[in-house]
């Protein structure tokens, strides 16, 4: 019924129950790890209803479901265009529980290059450890994607926009290549959020988030989420059911929270996200900036085409060595240094010292991460006072 509804209708009240308990405008915080049956009788009927796959959405024990969460699940699966989906304590609980599912021992994975990092190391050393095998294809170059695909391959596992360089695949480039080839597709879409890109739309499988990001979007939960058809997510729930990382009630609520303004925030943080990013082009301070919604990016053309927003993560780098990058960093006011993004508090860090601390200068050279690379997550503060922050701290430089 909602599915008529636009983005923001949908963000407010999609997957809830219209009339809740005690008649509570809010989905209460279902904080129960059991669910109680009346009598035996009510106990065999849920067994019974169960065993032919219609259970319903009554469950029995938190680990294989809670109502809190499962509204959120509604709501997400709705925002994305999507059948079902489901909650993960965290953004890699929901990537390598989905993956789990699909793969198993003699089975390929081909991985674009640039996705997240721990998303990297569990398709290589971890999931290698169990007779997994992968292979990685740079980014746009669908040639070495298509021709890395063998018969033992069963996922394709992207990522868009990517981190730190905010490259964007051609989803359904890629989607045409994999169909080709009856091999599945994965797409991490957290950068994205379903505000700015629907990859099912596009034919992609299965959608990965780290709610933790845009979608919980106020820097105070940690959540993951897998959207896509019934049929494929009844896999990945079997193993949810066995392996646990499920998403916990209160996370759940302030999920639901946080989704109600998901449009409202994505619509400022695409603003300023391309405001900085225009700003810091034109200083001369500034090297070179990575940011999809800007004519020099290499992927500008794609990204206008398959995007509604470029959000609100702009990388760069800077003039200057370690140092003084670290410097800039020091001298702005109103970001903070941490990881993440997409919550209301700006987030800056060096990626030389943040993501790749462990990688000697020449390791980091040797993948492209430059010393003077760094990451700016836009919050929901001002474009103006956050322009001006950096403006200060940048001139600094110069002087
Ligand atoms: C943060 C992040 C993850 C991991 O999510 P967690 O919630 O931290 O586990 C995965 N992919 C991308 C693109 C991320 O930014």
């Amino acid at each position: 019924m909602s599915q008529k509804w636009r983005m923001a209708t949908r963000e407010v009240h999609a997957g809830e129950a219209r009339i809740k308990p005690e008649n509570a405008l809010t989905t209460p915080v279902f904080q129960s790890s059991t669910f109680t049956f009346a009598d035996t009788a009510d106990l065999a009927r849920f067994t019974e209803a169960r065993r032919h796959g219609a259970s319903g959405a009554r469950v029995e024990y938190g680990r294989y479901g809670n109502p809190t969460v499962a509204a959120a699940e509604r709501k997400l699966a709705e925002l994305e265009d999507g059948e079902s989906a489901l909650l993960f304590s965290s953004g890699m609980a929901a990537i390598s529980l989905v993956l789990l599912s699909f793969l198993s021992q003699g089975a390929h994975v081909v991985m674009t290059d640039d996705c997240y990092r721990r998303t990297r190391q569990f398709l290589g050393d971890f999931i290698g450890r169990y007779g997994v095998d992968s292979t990685v294809v740079p980014v746009g170059d669908y040639g070495a994607l298509e021709s890395a695909i063998t018969p033992n391959t069963r996922l394709v596992v992207t990522e868009s926009p990517t981190n730190p360089y905010m490259r964007i695949v051609d989803l359904p480039r890629l989607v045409s290549i994999a169909q080709r080839r009856h091999v599945r597709t994965v797409i991490d879409s957290t950068f994205a959020t379903p505000v700015n890109q629907r990859p099912l739309r596009m034919g992609i499988d299965l959608v990965v988030h780290s709610a933790t990001k845009y979608l919980g979007g106020h820097n105070d939960l940690l959540a993951g989420a897998v959207i896509g058809s019934t049929d494929l997510l009844a896999q990945v729930r079997e193993t949810q059911s066995i392996i646990g990382a499920v998403c916990d009630p209160h996370t759940a609520y302030l999920l639901i929270r946080g989704l109600k303004t998901l449009s409202l925030r994505m619509a400022h943080q695409n603003r300023v996200g391309l405001a900085v990013a225009s700003f810091l082009e034109q200083h001369p301070a500034v090297q070179r900036v990575y940011y999809p919604g800007l004519v020099t990016h290499p992927d500008y053309t794609i990204a206008c085409e398959q995007m509604d927003g470029f959000g609100g993560v702009v990388s760069f780098e800077l003039n200057a060595d370690l140092k003084a990058t670290c410097q800039f960093v020091d001298t702005l006011r109103i970001p903070y240094i941490g990881p993440s993004l997409g919550g209301a508090e700006s987030l800056i860090v060096p990626v030389a010292l943040a993501s790749y601390s462990d990688y000697s200068p020449e390791d980091r050279a040797a993948i492209g991460i430059s010393d003077t690379l760094v990451r700016l997550a836009v919050g929901l503060e001002d474009a103006d006072d956050l322009i001006d922050d950096i403006r200060q701290a940048l001139d600094c430089m110069l002087t």
